[in-house]
């Protein structure tokens, strides 16, 4: 396994690879969910690329950039035994250099669920991974369907600028009690930890309401929002039931739809989501 730290050495090694190559962007401090793009990669490509680096423009003022766990040396142990060919540390500097001023936006999803409430958010994401896919271009790149929204950004920019990409979209890995793995539940205390049990908690009832027929959107927000009120230690961000490509607030579900929520749990804002499906 080798380890670029700059873009240079990243693109060096990227000239050697035969074959098709996945890229799995993450922020490090890795887990069982970005470990499972990274078999996913495995089994699908001929070379995996991982990038761990804490990307500064999609967190706002404000928000845990300067606390965002980061150990890198724990990273390249887990990655290690997943047969990964290359991993891109970059430092900050190496991604964004003083003068730049060309930003990636998808324009109509600010408005919107993570958008609404992480302002820039969006196009930072949007930014660092066109960033990404220029640097190492891979033929796939893998993401995990727990940033839903991420997702549909990402998926959007890739269509509309003509990138020669496949997006790969993955299940979200849990916790056996449920809660989605997240590198930010480090920062939850045993009493936060249990507490947060409240988000899957609230998504599985709203499949089963989906399940047992409910199909009016409202309804089943408004129950998704009742059981988070009933946890002392929650602070909802948002419910959303939601069209899964437009992201659109769903007054009734016909088809498909995108159940989604963020909430903070103390200090800690933690998202999840499901999708309802008849
Ligand atoms: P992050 O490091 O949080 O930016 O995540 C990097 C990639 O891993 C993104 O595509 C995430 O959607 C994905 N990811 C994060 N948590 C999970 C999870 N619990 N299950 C599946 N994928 C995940």
């Amino acid at each position: 396994m080798e380890v670029a730290a700059t873009v240079e050495e990243m693109r060096a090694l990227r000239r050697r690879f035969e074959g098709s190559v996945g890229l799995v962007p993450t922020l490090g401090f890795l887990h069982e969910g970005h470990l499972s793009l990274v078999r996913a990669a495995r089994q699908r490509d001929d070379r995996v690329v991982v990038s761990c680096f804490v990307n500064p423009t999609q967190f706002g003022p404000g928000e845990d950039y300067e606390r965002y766990p980061h150990d890198p040396e724990r990273d390249l142990s887990l990655l290690r035994p997943e047969g990964v060919d290359a991993v891109f540390l970059p430092a900050k500097e190496e991604i964004y250099r003083d003068g730049d001023a060309t930003f990636v936006e998808v324009a109509g999803m600010d408005d919107l669920l993570e958008g609404a409430h992480r302002p820039g958010h969006l196009r930072g994401v949007a930014t660092v991974v066109a960033k990404l896919l220029h640097i190492v271009q891979p033929h796939r790149a893998y993401f995990g369907q727990k940033d839903a929204q991420q997702l549909v950004v990402v998926r959007r920019m890739v269509r509309d600028l003509h990138l020669d990409v496949e997006i790969v979209a993955r299940p979200t890995v849990r916790e056996p009690d449920g809660l989605a793995m997240s590198s930010r539940n480090v920062y939850l205390s045993p009493q936060e930890r249990e507490a947060a049990l409240v988000l899957s908690k609230a998504l599985r009832q709203a499949e089963q309401r989906f399940a047992g027929g409910e199909r009016d959107g409202e309804r089943l927000r408004t129950a998704m929002r009742e059981l988070i009120g009933q946890e002392p230690l929650a602070q909802l961000d948002y419910v959303s039931v939601a069209d899964v490509e437009t992201l659109q607030e769903l007054e009734l579900v016909e088809g498909a739809a995108l159940a989604s929520l963020a909430v903070r749990i103390g200090r800690t804002r933690l998202i999840d989501n499901v999708i309802l499906q008849s």
